[in-house]
């Protein structure tokens, strides 16, 4: 669920080139000094996946503050999280919308299926639309689509696939580019390695405008609530949060737009979650 928009990046492939000379050396014959022919190098080739296209490193909104936050903010983002752990508010969606994490690449090489990012979406269209969309069978891979959770406009977070299951969030996509190539025919994705969550869009949000009234005080509770969740399960640091928009290779998301950064800002401060650089700082917070 995103906002299409006009492509205004052509990104060249310097991946074809590289694998094109590669291959090309793979044909010059090569021995070893005792003069045995060495392993052929097209084996290797072959066993690598194709890197992502020329990306900007993400710079992460939000930032570094050590110091505590609003301690009522604190209080109001903390009760969410435990609403989110008892009152679990779950929807089974259908297992064609989703799959497992792969520990192996399309090529063999082994992988770390464990989530170390999150994608940050929108519904455009009301949750109930999204919920209709998962629970339907989609045979065909293009019209397949998951996240992990989506967060209604009264801060509800309906957490739609087990986080250890790999949700098809985002297609041909990248992040600091790294990705995960899993069938050789089509290009990476960062689902692999991602947990996707999707904002419920405002009604004035429902068309392909850049910017909408944006997100409820309610939503960005539950956000920062289940943002803390996943941050502390599975040592995910702050600089690991982006956008769909930041993601996407094809130029074509914008999502989630009018995203208010500040809003998440203070309460993933008030939960302490914003000292530091790296994931060891999660475990000094309080919420540990
Ligand atoms: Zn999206």
């Amino acid at each position: 669920m995103s906002v299409d928009r006009p492509a205004v990046t052509v990104l060249a492939s310097i991946a074809v080139i590289g694998l094109g000379a590669a291959a090309w050396l793979s044909r010059q014959p090569r021995f070893t000094a005792a003069g045995t022919p060495a392993p052929p190098q097209s084996t290797a080739v072959r066993n690598q996946a194709p890197t992502p296209p020329p990306q900007q490193p993400w710079r992460s909104p939000l930032e570094r503050r050590c110091q505590p936050g609003s301690s009522a903010l604190r209080l109001q983002v903390l009760q969410r999280l435990r609403q989110l752990r008892q009152n679990r508010v779950t929807v089974a969606i259908h297992p064609t919308n989703y799959g497992d994490r792969y520990s192996r690449d399309a090529f063999g090489q082994p992988l770390d299926p464990r989530p170390r990012l999150i994608v940050l979406h929108e519904t455009v269209y009301g949750i109930g639309s999204a919920i209709n969309t998962f629970v339907t069978p989609h045979p065909r891979d293009d019209d397949q689509v998951s996240y992990h959770a989506l967060i209604g406009q009264d801060g509800t977070v309906v957490q739609v696939l087990d986080p250890e299951k790999r949700a098809f969030g985002a297609g041909n996509s990248a992040f600091n580019r790294s990705w995960v190539v899993t069938n050789p025919a089509v290009s990476g994705s960062v689902n692999n390695f991602a947990l996707h969550v999707s904002l419920e869009t405002p009604l004035d949000g429902e068309d392909a405008d850049p910017g909408h009234s944006g997100y409820t005080a309610a939503q960005y509770d539950g956000l920062a609530a289940l943002l803390a969740d996943w941050m502390l399960r599975y040592r995910i640091p702050y600089q690991n949060i982006t956008t769909h928009a930041y993601v996407d290779l094809g130029g074509e998301r914008a999502d989630p737009r009018s995203f208010d950064w500040a809003a998440l800002e203070i309460r993933l401060q008030a939960l302490g979650l914003l000292c530091g650089t790296g994931p060891r700082s999660l475990f000094r917070s309080p919420l540990s």
